[in-house]
């Protein structure tokens, strides 16, 4: 944009030049006006460039690049004679490149700025014979066109600003109904809809790579008991406290999902079947030490049984892997409940416990 911007301004320059050098306008103060836009161009670049404009507010400096090349158009109005003409579709293009990068504040100083700016110039032209003078249907006519530039950009601009609005907060209603739609209510986790999207993802990730990939159910022991014994709202408060022990227990790159009911699944992908041993005894151990106590006052404990199963890369889909993590989960359970117990091979259906 900059270098765009600086091409636009170099151009200017140089139709200037080319009418002085015709000998229309008055050479000296073009001559200065070239030098001073040239110099102020070549600032602006720096600036930017050099990265020192980004300790400002406007770091792309646009309010000071629209009223520098306002104030020099003005000028240029002022001191072009009968060339003066080329400093109208100048002002428009301005105002076209740095209008979008305004907030509609800014734009309104530019709009009343730009007035005074070239009220001043078409008064200085018309009253001083210095600068040549000119009809009266002239300058208003000028006068007139300026307005109509600097009032339609000003128009662009607040329909720009309210479009660029109203998608921002289309994005932002899309990321959260986006959000809404993977996560379960109650605990903040994941819902099933999400994990199975990522169980069939993380599997062809781990097949593609021939990485590990390992899922765990996990189902509280008794939880009907809290329900019968202390209420639904009860059982509620326990399902989030749970979800929160798990969360404290894995890693970042672990997805824990609410399954449904007080069943949840937790994947770990890229993990060793002994890293993963670790983390769920220290899950099942951290859900037995936690205590929640409940609206009554009461304080309640709870276990948990876990069924572990490690994605076999010949041909398992997904579901086939969540099946056998059920079935080393019903063992898990069978075998005494508050323990982790790993799903052998998909074919033989063998498990093994480790407690
Ligand atoms: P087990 O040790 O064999 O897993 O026994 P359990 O009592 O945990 O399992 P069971 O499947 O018999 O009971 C699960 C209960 O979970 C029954 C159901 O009312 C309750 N439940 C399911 N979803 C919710 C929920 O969102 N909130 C509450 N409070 N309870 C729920
Ligand atoms: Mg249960
Ligand atoms: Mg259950």
């Amino acid at each position: 944009m900059t270098v765009t911007a600086a091409l636009l301004m170099l151009c200017s320059i140089a139709a200037m030049e080319v009418v002085t050098a015709a000998g229309l306008t008055l050479a000296v103060p073009v001559h200065w006006l070239s030098l001073v836009s040239f110099i102020g161009l070549v600032l602006v670049y720096v600036l930017i460039r050099s990265g020192f404009s980004q300790r400002w507010d406007d770091p792309a400096l646009t309010l000071f690049q629209i009223s520098f090349s306002i104030t020099c158009t003005a000028v240029a109005y002022t001191i072009l004679g009968s060339a003066r003409g080329i400093v109208l579709p100048i002002l428009a293009v301005i105002l076209f490149f740095g209008m979008f990068g305004l907030t509609p504040k800014q734009m309104l100083f530019v709009l009343i700025y730009g007035t005074t700016a070239f009220g001043v110039a078409l008064a200085i032209v018309q009253w001083s014979p210095a600068f040549g003078g000119q009809a009266l249907a002239l300058s208003a006519a000028y006068m007139v066109m300026i307005i109509v530039v600097l009032a339609s950009c000003t128009f662009l601009n607040l329909r720009v600003l309210a479009a660029r609005k109203r998608k921002n907060e289309l994005a932002q209603a899309v990321a959260n109904e986006r959000e809404r739609s993977i996560r379960d209510e109650l605990t903040g986790l994941y819902n099933r809809r999400f994990m199975l999207e990522m169980l069939h993802l993380e599997g062809i990730r781990a097949r593609r790579n021939g990485h590990s990939l390992l899922t765990a159910l996990l189902d509280l022991d008794h939880f009907k008991h809290i329900n019968d014994n202390h209420g639904h709202d009860a059982g509620d408060r326990v399902l989030c406290s749970f979800a929160g022990t798990v969360v404290g227990c894995i890693r970042s790159s672990d997805t824990l999902a609410r399954w449904g009911g007080e069943e949840f699944v937790l994947l770990m992908s890229n993990t060793t079947a002994d890293d993963a041993s670790l983390l769920l005894e220290r899950v099942r151990a951290q859900v037995q030490a936690s205590v929640v106590e409940l609206a009554s006052g009461v304080k309640a404990r709870l276990t948990v049984s876990i069924g572990v199963a490690e994605l076999q890369l010949q041909g398992e889909t997904p579901i086939g892997l969540l099946q056998r993590a059920d079935t080393a989960l019903y063992a898990a359970k069978a075998q005494g409940r508050n323990r982790v117990a790993w799903a052998g091979d998909a074919n033989a259906q063998l498990l093994t416990i480790r407690d």
